[in-house]
């Protein structure tokens, strides 16, 4: 019986994939067949005319078909890119973004001008944000969350990823999981934030594969900032700083509860699309 090659599952793959609206079929279709294979693109491109195994062929239109129903790429191949670093991910995690990059922009820039010796990072999930912080230097970074299995997935990356002596993952609502621990310089957070009636509106990719606990953050979005903003208060050292991504519509309420909470200095920072990303504030007295 003779055998298809990898040039002939490449252009189904984009065939395929195209006839169900996904954009950017071809470059899609290449990343399932790399992830199968366990090769390189430059691998790829010399292997093409190579045939593949059945058992390949099979596994590549079952991976496709899971792509037609819009299972995001990143689960399929479980793996996201985040600071230009590869991290494992499942559907108990939400997907790293790229403007979450800001918030992680934002804290080195914080610990460029005061060192950052020990932070935490608050609904953590995959682990991206204290892993990367870790790596490019800041002291001890904790992340918490309430669920287990996106733990999990944390503590898997940072072993990975080489992290492990600089990071710890708690497992607790906010930041409870953090008592008995020293006052943190810093505490960042990119919470559930999209409206409830929201969620039902969000590309098939979120709505239906990403965690709602991960997504949902009450009717107006805002929940977690009210319970996590006053709370941080009592884990942040004096003069400590608090940054959290938010929806671009939340800058000015996440703003004003800042305030209200005795936070200074309250800034908002953009994406790269210019949207309002970014909350940050300051601890100006003792937390008490
Ligand atoms: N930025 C994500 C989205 O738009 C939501 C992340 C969150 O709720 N923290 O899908």
């Amino acid at each position: 019986m003779s055998q298809n090659n990898a040039r002939w599952l490449l252009q189904q793959g984009r065939i395929q994939l195209a006839q169900a609206g996904i954009e950017e079929g071809a470059l899609e279709s290449r990343i399932l067949l790399e992830y199968l294979l366990g090769v390189s693109r430059e691998q790829l491109l010399l292997r093409e005319m190579d045939p593949v195994t059945p058992e390949v062929e099979e596994r590549f239109f079952t991976l496709l078909a899971h792509r037609k129903d819009h299972m995001p790429l990143q689960y399929l191949v479980e793996n996201a890119w985040f600071w230009g670093r590869p991290f494992y991910v499942s559907e108990a995690v939400l997907i790293p973004r790229p403007d979450t990059e800001i918030l992680v922009e934002a804290a080195l820039q914080f610990h460029q001008e005061e060192p950052v010796r020990v932070m935490a990072d608050i609904c953590t999930g995959s682990g991206c944000i204290p892993i990367t912080l870790a790596l490019e230097g800041v002291g001890f970074c904790y992340g918490t969350d309430i669920s287990e299995a996106a733990l999990s997935v944390a503590r898997k990356n940072t072993k990975n990823l080489g992290a492990e002596k600089q990071t710890a993952f708690l497992v607790g609502d906010l930041c409870t999981a953090l008592q008995g621990k020293e006052p943190m310089d810093l505490i960042t957070a990119n919470p559930p934030y999209i409206p409830t009636d929201e969620v039902a509106k969000l590309m098939p990719e979120v709505r239906d594969y990403e965690p709602q606990l991960a997504l949902d953050g009450g009717q107006d979005g805002l929940d977690f900032y009210r319970r996590l903003i006053p709370q941080s208060r009592t884990y942040l050292r004096p003069k400590g700083a608090l940054m959290m991504e938010i929806g671009a519509s939340q800058a000015a309420a996440v703003k004003e509860e800042m305030e209200r909470s005795g936070f200074r200095q309250v800034k908002v920072l953009q994406d790269l699309a210019g949207r309002d990303r970014v909350v940050i504030g300051r601890i100006e007295c003792d937390a008490g």
